[in-house]
């Protein structure tokens, strides 16, 4: 029986336990998967408790990717290269940290909505944790060029300077995005976590695939893309479901069927 959780503050909401469970049952494996709510200031102490008690492996969900990125011993290159770690595997004394989400996101884009990155002009906003794990795999698959736009500029101006070494990227202020021609926008912002949407101009949404890594509701970002005549809109829950299983793959070798389970949770 493999001994799994996801950490969270707050985490009632976390859909991880029946994602899992849902991984476990197609697959034949028996595992426990809890959601455990850690204390803001107390994620070592947490988690230390959870593999005294014979962990496996766990989930690490906002605000502690950056704790479980300091608390891993050994780190997988996506995890070194994002500096954020979403998921952990035990193994003897090893603490080995992995981040999932980039694999998520273009599991979901290329095999979920079949859209091709490579040669693309993608425009991200956002500069916080998640854009941090999925710039690498994104320009893994060579788009022509990656524009980060964070509220906060000099954010974004760090990451494009950081993550050029990969690929194509640039930075531009939220304010300044206006005649842009660009084929997928990605809202990694958590303004749909405040019913908000970033201030950007209306005309670059035209024609363009709009994603938001916000799940479960329809977001301002997604009215956003429609009334202004986006070419595809799409919310996260695609990729949470392909980063559970690139997580699930990585803690039992076992590569489990998506597509039911994200039909299962739209339902
Ligand atoms: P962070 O807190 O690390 O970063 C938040 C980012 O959003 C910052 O760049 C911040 O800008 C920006 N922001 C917040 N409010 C606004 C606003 N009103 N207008 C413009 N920009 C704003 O969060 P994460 O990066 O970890 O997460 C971002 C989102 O992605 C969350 O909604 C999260 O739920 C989602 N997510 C979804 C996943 C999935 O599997 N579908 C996986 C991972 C994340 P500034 O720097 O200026 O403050």
């Amino acid at each position: 029986m493999y001994k799994f959780a996801v950490f969270g503050n707050p985490i009632n909401h976390s859909l991880s336990p029946y994602i899992h469970n849902q991984f476990a049952q197609q697959t034949g494996c028996e595992i426990s998967y809890d959601k455990l709510l850690a204390p803001v200031n107390g994620f070592v102490s947490s988690v230390q408790t959870f593999i005294n008690q014979g962990a496996n492996g766990f989930n690490i969900t906002v605000p502690f990717k950056l704790d479980a990125f300091e608390f891993a011993n050994e780190l997988t290159l996506n995890a070194k290269i994002a500096g954020s770690v979403n998921t952990i595997k035990i193994k003897a004394d090893k603490i080995i940290g992995e981040n999932t989400d980039g694999t998520g996101l273009i599991k979901d884009l290329t095999h979920n909505i079949g859209i091709k990155l490579k040669n693309k002009i993608i425009l991200i906003l956002g500069a916080g944790g998640a854009t941090q794990g999925i710039l690498f795999p994104i320009l893994k698959q060579e788009p022509n060029q990656v524009i980060i736009s964070n509220r906060a500029q000099s954010k974004a101006v760090r990451l494009a300077k950081n993550f050029s070494k990969f690929g194509n990227t640039c930075s531009i202020s939220l304010n300044k995005i206006k005649h842009e021609s660009v084929d997928i926008i990605i809202n990694a912002t958590s303004a749909s976590l405040d019913g908000r949407m970033p201030n950007i101009a209306f005309s670059v949404a035209n024609n363009a695939v709009c994603y938001d890594l916000m799940y479960g509701r329809q977001t301002p970002f997604m009215n956003w893309a429609k009334t202004n005549h986006a070419k595809m809109i799409s919310d996260g829950l695609g990729m949470l479901v392909e980063q559970a299983a690139t997580a699930f793959e990585f803690w039992t070798g076992t590569k489990p069927d998506t597509n039911k389970v994200l039909n299962n949770l739209r339902r």
